[in-house]
C-alpha cells in the first residue's frame, strides 16, 4: 500500500492546497494530510479548526485522512510508515528552502522521498496569507478558498472588527 502525507500550516486551506490534495490522493493509496501544529507561530485558524475544515473540504475523497502533528514532520511520516512526502511548488522562490528541505528530510530518513507537484496555473499565485491580506480588506476570497472556508475567515475578521 503506497502511503503519502501532505504536510502544512493550511493557514486556511485554499483552492491551490486542494488541488494539491486532489491530484495526489490520485497517486497513492492513502494520502495523509498533515496539519503542523507550530508553536512558534501565531495561526489565523487553531490547529483544530484547520483540521476540521480540511476534513470538511476533502470529504468526497475517500483515500485522504487529515490528522494534527507538531514537531518533526519525519517523525511523523515515520511513524504512519509513509513511502512520500507531497510538496507544492508554485515558484523558484518556493524552490531553494523546499529543496534544502527534502535533502535534510531525506538524510533523517533515507527510505522517505519528497514528491514535489507542480502547482496548476490558475494557482500558481495564491497562498494563505494572500487569502488573509485580501480578507483584512473586506476583499472578495471566493475565488481563492473552498466554498465552506470564505465564511469561516471572514468570521475571524469581522470578529476582530468589532
Ligand atoms: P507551509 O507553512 O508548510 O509552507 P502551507 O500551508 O503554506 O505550508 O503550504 C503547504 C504546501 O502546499 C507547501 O508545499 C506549499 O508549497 C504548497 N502550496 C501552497 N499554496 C499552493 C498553491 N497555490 N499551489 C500549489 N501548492 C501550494
Amino acid at each position: 500500500m503506497k502511503k503519502a502525507i501532505y504536510p502544512g500550516s493550511f493557514d486556511p486551506v485554499t483552492l491551490g492546497h486542494l488541488d494539491i490534495i486532489e491530484r495526489s490522493a490520485k497517486l497513492v493509496d492513502h494520502l495523509i494530510v498533515g496539519v503542523l501544529n507550530n508553536k512558534a507561530k501565531t495561526p489565523l485558524f487553531s490547529v483544530d479548526e484547520r483540521v476540521n475544515m480540511l476534513k470538511e473540504v476533502t470529504k468526497h475523497i475517500p483515500n485522504v485522512e487529515v490528522l494534527s502533528f507538531s514537531g518533526l514532520l519525519v517523525e511523523f511520516a515515520k511513524e504512519h510508515e509513509v513511502n512520500a512526502i507531497i510538496r507544492g511548488l508554485r515558484a523558484v522562490t518556493d524552490f531553494e528552502y523546499e529543496l534544502a528541505m527534502s535533502q535534510t528530510n531525506k538524510v533523517a530518513a533515507p527510505s522517505i522521498d519528497t514528491v514535489f507537484l507542480n502547482t496548476s496555473l490558475e494557482y500558481a499565485y495564491l497562498s494563505s496569507s494572500i487569502v488573509k491580506e485580501m480578507a483584512m480588506y473586506n476583499g472578495d476570497i471566493s475565488k481563492f478558498v473552498p466554498e465552506y472556508v470564505i465564511d469561516k475567515v471572514n468570521e475571524k475578521y469581522n470578529a476582530s472588527n468589532n
